[in-house]
């Protein structure tokens, strides 16, 4: 019998493609591209890669995550966002395009620690100046500001501490200044809690030039991609980042878009159900007599509570106990390791619940509590399920 004859490779690969017209679906397709064909070398050198009007190649973009931008933008209230590989690479780019040798950049004490080490030894090599300010003082961030200072960093709360600090007061000092540039980390908030662009009245209109934020958290809500967002509202200012942003060759990947895209339908959903669950733990702790503090921003006596509670109605499912100073690291440890529905482990806003012990000392430079911090991120399990597993725990604190 004859042997089939292979079709020709290129019989395959140039078979036409159209996408398909009477076609409808609830998300968007998922265009996925290094190479972008142009028509004809005529239509490849109308268009340059040092903008974003048009596609020239997948790091700088397909129509799956200019959509993708376009709904970030929409969700924090501000007009253009850039796509970055994580939460951390959003914060790197701010600092990359807005700072050069010789200024210098003022971030909260309790801020994202990778932040903080990032000023410490890339920005301090590129000849970049940092200064950590108490952002629950705002006379700190006043006394911090130089002539060098170009940009300031804002977070509320401290992702560990859950300070949460007093944002239109630290504004309307930095407000003072025309030549910074005031830069918000929203990961907590998730554009959502508040609208970081529009934080001040119609009469003292005081709002962030720039706001991050780790779609990583709550917009993916998996736990299982990593990815960042920078979005402003200003065009110039967008216009420099992005240049940066398209010089640096930090591209997303495009199935990491496509989960993102297929969570964030339900984002306002899963925040109020982990806030919901967040809250109910968060009180039955500040009623555990192990507890010195219980860390939530909605909870009364919390540091910043009216801080919080003047600009928000909603909260993250993320909150921080401290645990008697005469329970030492091992009895602390030893409750951890004894949580079956909580699992060890870094980030929130995923499916599965999270404690994690933090070194106070190293988050804060005179940290307020003298115990040992655990924060636990809030899930999706049952609440009550999730009481009875720290009920359980407790055992092996004695
Ligand atoms: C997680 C986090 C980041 C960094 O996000 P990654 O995607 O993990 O790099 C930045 N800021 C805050 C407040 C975060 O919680």
């Amino acid at each position: 019998m004859a042997k089939k004859k292979p079709p020709s490779s290129t019989s395959l690969i140039a078979h036409p493609y159209q996408p398909p017209a009477g076609f409808g679906s609830v998300q968007p397709a998922v265009h996925k591209a290094s190479t972008v064909l142009f028509a004809s070398t005529a239509a490849l050198r109308a268009r340059t890669w040092k903008e974003k009007t048009g596609y020239t190649y997948g790091l700088h973009g397909t129509p799956t995550t200019f959509i993708l931008e376009e709904r970030i933008a929409t969700l924090e209230g501000g007009l253009q966002t850039l796509l970055t590989p994580s939460g951390l690479a959003a914060i790197t780019l701010v600092n990359a395009a807005l700072l050069e040798s010789g200024d210098e950049v003022l971030i909260p004490d309790n801020a994202y620690g990778p932040a903080k080490e990032l000023a410490k030894n890339e920005l301090a090599r590129w000849g970049i100046a940092h200064r950590f300010y108490d952002p629950m003082d705002p006379g700190s961030l006043r006394a911090a500001l130089s002539p060098s200072t170009r940009l300031v960093w804002l977070e509320a709360p401290g992702s560990v501490t859950m300070e949460f600090p007093d944002l239109p007061a630290l504004l309307r000092i930095a407000r003072e200044r025309q030549d910074l540039v005031v830069a918000l980390d929203n990961t907590w908030g998730a554009g959502l809690a508040f609208d970081a662009f529009a934080l001040g009245s119609d009469a003292e209109p005081l709002g962030a030039d720039v706001v991050i934020q780790a779609l990583t958290k709550y917009p993916s809500g998996g736990a299982d991609l990593l990815m960042g967002a920078v979005t402003t509202r200003d065009m110039a200012l967008h216009q420099r980042i992005k240049a940066t942003h398209m010089r640096m060759g930090w591209g997303v990947g495009v199935n990491d878009v496509e989960a993102v895209l297929r969570a964030l339908p339900s984002l306002m959903l899963r925040y109020a159900a982990q806030d919901r669950a967040g809250r109910e733990l968060a009180a039955w702790w500040s009623r555990r007599p192990e507890v010195t503090a219980v860390l939530h921003p909605a909870l009364a006596g919390s540091p910043g509570h009216e801080h919080w509670a003047a600009i928000c109605s909603q909260a993250a499912g993320l909150f921080s106990i401290v645990f008697d100073p005469r329970f030492d690291s091992a009895r602390v440890d030893a409750f951890i390791d004894a949580l079956r529905l909580f699992k060890i482990g870094y980030s929130w806003a995923g499916p599965v619940s999270l404690a994690v012990p933090y070194d106070l000392r190293l988050i804060r430079k005179s940290p307020a509590w003298a115990g040992l911090l655990v924060r636990f991120s809030i899930g999706l399990e049952q609440v009550e399920d999730l009481i009875a597993d720290c009920e359980q725990a407790l055992a092996a604190l004695r």
